[in-house]
């Protein structure tokens, strides 16, 4: 198992970390602050720098079978380091910024738009959802404004646990049908944007809303009878 320090701390960028298992399907370490991709984040890419010198390029990451199994895939061609190798593990920080900041702002989507969220992506420098809502009651300009009051409002974010049969009890949480909330352990993280949205989510997130910078909705597509694609991106 896998000590997941990025789900107490999004920002930390790198973390002394010693290799536990490395084999043709990846590295695994004993703690990590690279995020294994779910949940429609991506996951993140990096380097391994070990005391010799030796650097590792990462180019995904990704979960194992077991829970919190986080396994870091080298780029091709590179020789993996030995079971017990102390070395520090550094995300490309600059990337994993943008997908938080997009990430945090389909939160933001979220809480605009009325419906089930049937599916989700964030990507590097875009993000989409999709909703259930009959008709096609949804306009851009108007979602892209108060998306950008929101995101001005500078509301602060920050995760909050809660007992399995606590969510349980209130189910109305739970807005993405696509992505089960990670359970299973007694006790699930949710993610508060105080006085905007609170559901379960085991992604990065930001501090603050308003790190996330303009942003502007570029396309609403038709997907089927009730589904609408609301896709966004930064604002140039
Ligand atoms: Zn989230």
């Amino acid at each position: 198992m896998t000590q997941l320090l990025f789900r107490n701390d999004g920002y930390l960028r790198s973390c002394d970390a010693r290799v536990t298992e490395a084999d043709e399907r990846g590295i695994r370490l004993d703690r990590t602050v690279f995020y294994a991709m779910g949940g429609g984040q991506p996951g993140d890419s990096g380097v391994l720098r070990l005391a010799t010198g030796q650097e590792i390029a990462i180019v995904d990451t990704i979960k194992g079978e077991l829970p919190d199994e986080v396994i870091h895939i080298a780029a091709v061609g590179s020789t993996l380091p030995e079971p017990g190798t102390e070395l520090v593990a550094e995300i490309d920080w600059e990337r994993r910024y943008r997908l938080m900041r997009m990430h945090t702002c389909l939160h933001l989507l979220c809480s605009i738009v009325p419906g089930a969220v049937t599916g989700g992506q964030v990507s590097d420098g875009r993000g989409r959802l999709d909703f259930d809502v009959p008709g096609s009651s949804l306009d851009k300009e108007a979602i892209t404004d108060r998306l950008n009051a929101l995101i001005v409002g500078a509301h602060a974010v920050g995760p909050r646990w809660i007992a399995d049969d606590e969510l349980a009890a209130q189910p109305e949480l739970v807005r993405t049908m696509s992505v089960k909330p990670p359970s299973g352990t007694g006790r699930v993280r949710l993610v508060e944007i105080a006085g905007v949205d609170l559901q379960p989510c085991g992604g990065t997130h930001l501090r603050n809303t308003a790190e996330i910078g303009r942003v502007a909705v570029t396309k609403i597509e038709n997907k089927g009878r009730q589904n609408r694609r609301v896709i966004l991106a930064f604002a140039k």
